[in-house]
């Protein structure tokens, strides 16, 4: 099976781990601060702070920035449904705001739309920009936007480490920035998440909601508020140490790869099938989702590239679609967010594979979109 996607692990990942199993030292120890460190260096910002997950991470920002009951949050409505889930779990409203058809992310227009159209009792207080897929939110024109209605900024970067907008890395134009390190992602330490912030502060609450509300000293400990448990292990970390120098490669390679569906895939284009993503040069490529022609059946087509032996996917969720955000519905209509969550495909895509992959996926896709079903002999 050619799965949708594989993580890079090789044998000095394994090499770090056993060291640290070794160590006695699981938790707390010099592997999370060198990694934080190494995070601060790569990321360009004051801290870097390590968490149990990508949504541990956006949950603790916005408890850190004191959103909560009462509060209204500006989030797209075609997303990985822990952007929302994150807001309603504070006991904020989410406002659910329409993408872009091609590059999935917000866009300064739809945010506008959102907030003169909101009538609600909550005042709007944050904004959680998704970076989706690695392609950068317009962030130079979102950010004035977002000021101008006195909002806190939160970046969902979850699937957009090593994504640059005019040089500045997806994440760190904003408050605070989150990041995940699932195995789906292109940098993972099996589970785990960052949260980045310049402002000191800040990243001291942080700090302090990530474990326990524990103040160290030298004559004991002390709990200065309720607080979570949200730590990533040192065996965590140590992975995450080995990883990191290899990110700038691995994006390369997703360029190339991306570089290589895209010209496989045109003839397709041309053929009126499908629609591919926005090409952005800073675009980090976690995931590669095209858009099927409305009126393709795509269970049917994710069952059948399944059997010829290639794993696809939907892309990211449309949330008002969901059972748990039923009760939510955006205005004005999000069309291109449900347009796209019906419609979304998913390709295998990693760093590990070129040209030869592409042509696997492109001829199958090719076979079985031009093959009307009647025809098929099974
Ligand atoms: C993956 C992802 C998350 C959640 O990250 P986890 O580490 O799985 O908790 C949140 N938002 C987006 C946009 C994601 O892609």
């Amino acid at each position: 099976m050619l799965r949708l996607s594989t993580p890079s692990i090789d044998e000095s990942v394994i090499e770090a781990v056993n060291a640290v199993l070794r160590s006695g030292q699981l938790v707390y120890g010099a592997q999370g601060q060198r990694f934080e460190a190494m995070l601060q260096d790569f990321l360009g910002v004051r801290h870097a702070i390590v968490v149990s997950s990508g949504t541990a991470a956006l949950h603790l920002a916005l408890v850190a920035l004191g959103i909560g009951p009462g509060d209204a949050v500006l989030i797209p409505n075609f997303t990985f449904p822990a952007t929302g889930n994150v807001v309603r779990l504070v006991g904020a409203h989410p406002v659910l705001v329409d993408v872009d058809p091609s590059t999935y992310c917000v866009t300064p227009d739809s945010v506008a739309a959102a907030i003169d159209a909101w009538r609600g009792p909550q005042p709007l207080r944050a904004f959680i920009p998704v970076h989706e897929f690695g392609h950068p939110a317009d962030m130079r024109a979102l950010l004035p936007l977002a000021r101008y209605h006195g909002l806190k900024i939160v970046e969902d970067a979850a699937c957009a480490i090593g994504a640059t907008e005019h040089g500045k890395a997806c994440g760190t134009h904003g408050d605070i920035g989150c990041w995940s390190l699932h195995p789906r992602k292109t940098l993972t330490t099996g589970e785990g998440g960052i949260i980045s912030t310049d402002d000191d502060a800040l990243a001291a609450k942080l700090r302090l909601l990530r474990n326990h509300g524990m103040v160290r000293q030298p004559q004991g400990i002390r709990f200065d508020e309720p607080g979570y448990n949200l730590r990533l292990t040192d065996i965590q970390s140590a992975m995450g140490l080995v990883q990191l120098p290899h990110l700038p490669h691995w994006i390369d390679q997703r360029r190339s790869l991306a570089a290589h569906y895209r010209q496989a895939l045109a003839p397709m284009v041309s053929a009126g099938l499908m629609a591919l993503p926005a090409n952005h040069p800073g675009h980090s490529w976690q995931t590669f989702m095209v858009v099927l022609r409305a009126d393709i059946d795509r269970a049917t087509l994710i069952c059948d590239l399944a059997e010829e032996g290639v794993e696809t996917n939907l892309g990211a969720q449309c949330l008002s679609m969901q059972p748990a955000f039923e009760d939510i519905q955006p205005l004005p209509a999000t069309v291109h967010a449900s347009s796209l969550y019906r419609h979304g495909l998913a390709l295998p895509f990693c760093e590990s594979y070129g040209p030869q992959q592409v042509a696997l996926v492109t001829n199958l896709l090719n076979r079985l979109l031009l093959a009307p079903k009647t025809q098929k002999t099974t």
